[in-house]
């Protein structure tokens, strides 16, 4: 496709970055994405991710879902221990039947990695650096980095997570849009010494959730801690030791399989460890420069599926800016405007979410369990009818008009405008 006369830089290269990336290149436009670590954050560490409903089509229409389903976690069952007691066992895929008629899990490395071999040839990518000022003169954003030359380019994304670097720059703090919603969680590698395969095993006690699951191409296991608290800590966020005994500190009391995981947290190479935290926006444009993804508003990480918000909205975003011809002033409202409702709805999901899976008390631990036994079994239609915690998620996906951007004709299609 001829390139159109307009370059936009975007920072990071996870998720958000390389979808947005890829139709913006498909579209005609020259995509720059830098990203602060010094080579791809590809691969096996990480996190598990969903892609659901809407966000599985855009992959497809990426052309990625083949190495997308070929790199699938192969979680088919959730085992919630109840220790003296038998398990309930939870089939996945029928438990989101009702969210999304598609739903895939991956590592988030991998479909990084499958999204960056997608995008590689055709949009410049800059390792290694971050934007340091950017300054918008109405006409062209003049940006520096911290180590790069500068560089002037017609519009600035922010795609650069919960921390945005780009939401710092240009509209300030992000303790003014940052919104604890009371729990941390902290995620790890560790040995699958529970010989887990294909299952993921969990427990929850009042205010606290433990979890281990497989990743079937290392052999390795994750560990997923999720816990209350109704005050921020005050850590330094460079010091993993001293996150490391946060972390055994708010389970120094659990049963279970948690001592034996959390011994492992002494060898663990890449324990993650963050609040669970929302961003809340009125606006996430200002200018030339846009945010999408986590960075302009994380439902919160491991309780609100940001992973298919961040995928709808990049795909929006390039959708707007390909029929506006590269107009922000027209692109960026309504981009805002098709995302508000998907935006609204997983900002209120990610509180039924942590009800869900770290319940207050055990009354809640009772019901939630019980919840998980009969929901699955029901008919998809009943399990929307009936539960906030399958109706809201599926209402959320349901909100973005995805006929308007003709995904599947745009390939052969010139860009609208020069
Ligand atoms: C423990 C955990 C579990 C999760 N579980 C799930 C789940 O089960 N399902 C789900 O859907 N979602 C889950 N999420 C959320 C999901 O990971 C995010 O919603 C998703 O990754 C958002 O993608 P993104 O591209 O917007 O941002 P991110 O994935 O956060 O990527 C931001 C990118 O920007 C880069 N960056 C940061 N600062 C700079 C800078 N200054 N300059 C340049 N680059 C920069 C980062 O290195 C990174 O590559 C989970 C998150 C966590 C932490």
């Amino acid at each position: 496709m001829k390139p159109m006369k307009c370059d936009i830089l975007i920072s990071g290269a996870s998720i958000a970055g390389p979808t947005l990336a890829y139709w913006l290149s498909r579209y005609g436009f020259r995509a720059i994405v830098v990203e602060r670590t010094p080579a791809l954050r590809a691969g096996l560490g990480g996190h598990a991710v969903d892609l659901l409903g809407p966000a599985v089509d855009v992959a497809e229409w990426m052309g990625i879902l083949p190495q997308v389903m070929a790199a699938r976690t192969g979680t088919d069952v959730i085992s919630i221990e109840r220790p003296g007691r038998s398990p309930v066992v939870v089939d996945v895929g029928r438990a989101v039947t009702g969210i999304a008629s598609r739903h895939v899990e991956i590592m988030r490395g991998e479909l990084t990695s499958i999204m960056y071999e997608a995008t590689r040839d055709d949009v410049e990518y800059v390792f290694g650096d971050s934007i340091r000022t950017l300054d918008d003169d109405g006409d062209r954003v003049a940006v520096t980095f911290e180590h790069g030359p500068a560089r002037d380019v017609d519009l600035v994304v922010g795609a650069d997570g919960l921390h945005s670097n780009v939401r710092r720059l240009t509209f300030g703090d992000e303790s003014r849009f940052r919104h604890y919603l009371g729990g941390y969680l902290g995620v790890y590698t560790l040995p699958n010494y529970l010989g887990l395969d294909g299952r993921m095993v969990m427990h929850h006690s009042p205010g606290k959730f433990v979890a281990m699951y497989p990743v079937r191409q290392t052999g390795a296991a994750r560990a997923l801690f999720l816990f209350r608290r109704a005050e921020e800590l005050h850590y330094d966020h460079r010091d993993i030791e001293q996150q490391k005994r946060l972390l055994r500190q708010a389970f120094a009391e659990d049963g279970w399989e948690a001592p034996r995981i959390l011994a492992e947290l002494d060898e663990a190479p890449d324990l993650y460890f963050d609040s669970i935290s929302q961003i809340r926006m009125e606006s996430w444009s200002r200018g030339r420069v846009t945010l999408v993804g986590d960075a302009g508003y994380c439902p919160a990480p491991a309780v609100g599926g940001g992973t298919a918000v961040a995928v709808l909205g990049a795909y929006v975003l390039a959708g707007e800016l390909r029929a506006a011809g590269g107009d922000h002033t027209t692109a960026f409202p309504i981009y805002e405007q098709q995302l508000r409702r998907l935006v609204a709805r997983t900002r209120a999901l990610a509180p039924t979410m942590m009800k869900t899976l770290i319940p207050r008390s055990r009354r809640q631990v009772w019901a939630t369990t019980q919840a998980m036994r009969v929901l699955p079994h029901l008919p998809a239609t009943v399990q929307r009818g009936l539960s906030s915690f399958v109706r809201a998620p599926a209402r959320a996906l349901a909100s973005v008009d995805m006929n308007r951007y003709g995904a599947a004709k745009a390939a052969s299609e010139e860009p609208t405008a020069q």
